[in-house]
């Protein structure tokens, strides 16, 4: 689960990471409060305005309607509001979230942190992750902050340091050190870079996350580190210990049709193709996901609808699948196990019928108890429904109703 960058940073806080300081605001009054009251607390007279969505990219992204960058400086006090109207409400579009974009509903306003000072402010990178590989977190870093780490993943990779940390033992100050050294710091900075990256891989421990990025990390001009940016992923199946955490979902910023999928119990990730498919178990849905792409379709969705499935689940899983407008065909591929075939087709049947004005073929692929049995109920519906029994001819269907 993703939050946003408002949230993150309170987060972080609370575990001793500084903060690059900010109140969020949903409409531009509330905007040129937040500005006055973080003179208040923080001295700034700059102010920094970011949309608030789950996507990076927003300094370089651009709202449709108005032009604005996503993250604007605003030099006086005077100008909040107007730059926050240009952003609030509007559809912003950045290299992260295709070119449909993401609306904003909320800014950040925060204080300017880049100001003049002994040395120039730096930006650096440090992220916090999961290698599944090694069975471990790792810290990676680098001196190029601020810029798409992609890139420089891709054009000069040894630019990027890891440091790998045994999740059982945690994370050793001596690997701090060494982090904070291949970053090029000294004195105080290199202190403050320590203290920083400990504190980062508690909160990372503590919430249970799967991803932490903050980029960039800044050394300010009178070499304070602070994190101006913050995405945290957390693992989703830790949230029903971080029921705190779980709370600042926000379902606003995730796929309509997966939120829908959620709430009827069913596993569904919208996929790009134009074969619908409904399958029961993860395993044998990607073999499913393999074979369309095997007859020259692509998959329009991965949907498990779980060991269980009944009419109501196979209802709720047409009805989701057919809201994607690019589905020419639907394949359903199902084992009778713990279900059985003839009462998967009557629920395919009556779903049928009670949603009334299906548009594409369906190929259903029962095989296990009661295979042919459900074969016949699907072939007597009198529906435009093929049934099949093995996977060959289902994959014959469906390339042949692609081809029609
Ligand atoms: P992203 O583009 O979505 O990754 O958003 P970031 O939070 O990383 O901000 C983008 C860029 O805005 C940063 O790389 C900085 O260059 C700039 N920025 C952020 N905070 C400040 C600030 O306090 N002062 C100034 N001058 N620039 C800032
Ligand atoms: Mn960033």
């Amino acid at each position: 689960m993703n939050i946003h960058e408002y949230q993150a940073k309170e987060v972080l806080k609370g575990y001793g990471v500084r903060i690059q300081e900010g109140i969020v605001a949903d409409t531009p009054e509330a905007a040129h409060e937040a500005a006055v009251k973080l003179n208040e607390q923080t001295g700034t007279s700059w102010y920094v305005i970011k949309a608030q969505i789950h996507a990076g990219g927003r300094g370089k992204g651009k709202v449709n309607e108005t032009g604005s960058n996503g993250v604007v400086l605003a030099k006086k006090l005077e100008d909040v509001a107007e730059k926050a109207k240009n952003i609030l409400g509007g559809t912003l579009v950045t290299h992260q979230t295709g070119p449909e974009g993401k609306v904003v509903n909320k800014v950040l306003v925060a204080q300017d942190v880049y100001y003049p000072g002994a040395s120039e402010p730096k930006e650096y990178y440090l992220s916090i992750l999961l290698d599944r590989a090694t069975g471990s977190n790792v810290i990676m870093a680098s001196t190029e902050g601020g810029m798409d780490i992609e890139e420089v993943a891709e054009n000069t990779p040894e630019k990027i340091m890891k440091e790998w940390i045994d999740p059982k033992v945690g994370l050793q100050p001596f690997q701090a050190r060494k982090v904070a050294f291949a970053l090029g710091l000294s004195g105080n900075a290199l202190k403050e870079m320590v203290k920083f990256i400990t504190a980062l891989y508690n909160a990372y421990e503590g919430t249970d996350s799967s991803q932490f990025e903050i980029n960039p990390v800044l050394k300010t001009s009178d070499d304070k580190i602070l994190a101006v940016d913050a995405k945290v992923n957390i693992d989703d199946n830790a949230l029903y210990r971080q029921k705190g955490l779980a709370e600042l979902r926000d379902v606003a910023e995730e796929d309509p049709l997966e939120v829908e999928a959620g709430e009827s119990g069913l596993n569904y990730v919208k996929l790009d193709g134009n074969v619908g498919c409904m399958v029961n178990g993860a395993g044998l849905a990607m073999a499913t996901m393999d074979m369309i792409k095997l007859v020259g379709g692509e998959p329009a969705n991965f949907l498990d609808v779980g060991g269980g499935a009944n009419a109501t689940t196979v209802e709720a899983g047409f009805r989701i699948i057919l809201q994607d407008p690019n589905v020419k065909a639907i394949l359903i591929n199902v084992f009778g196990g713990i279900v059985r075939c003839d009462r998967i087709a009557s629920g395919v049947v009556e779903a049928y019928k009670s949603i009334g004005d299906i548009r594409v073929p369906i190929i259903v692929r029962l095989q296990g108890t009661n295979a042919a049995e459900g074969a016949k109920i699907i072939d007597d519906s009198g529906l435009k429904v093929f049934s099949a029994i093995t996977l060959k001819e289902a994959a014959d269907k469906v390339q042949s109703v692609l081809e029609a």
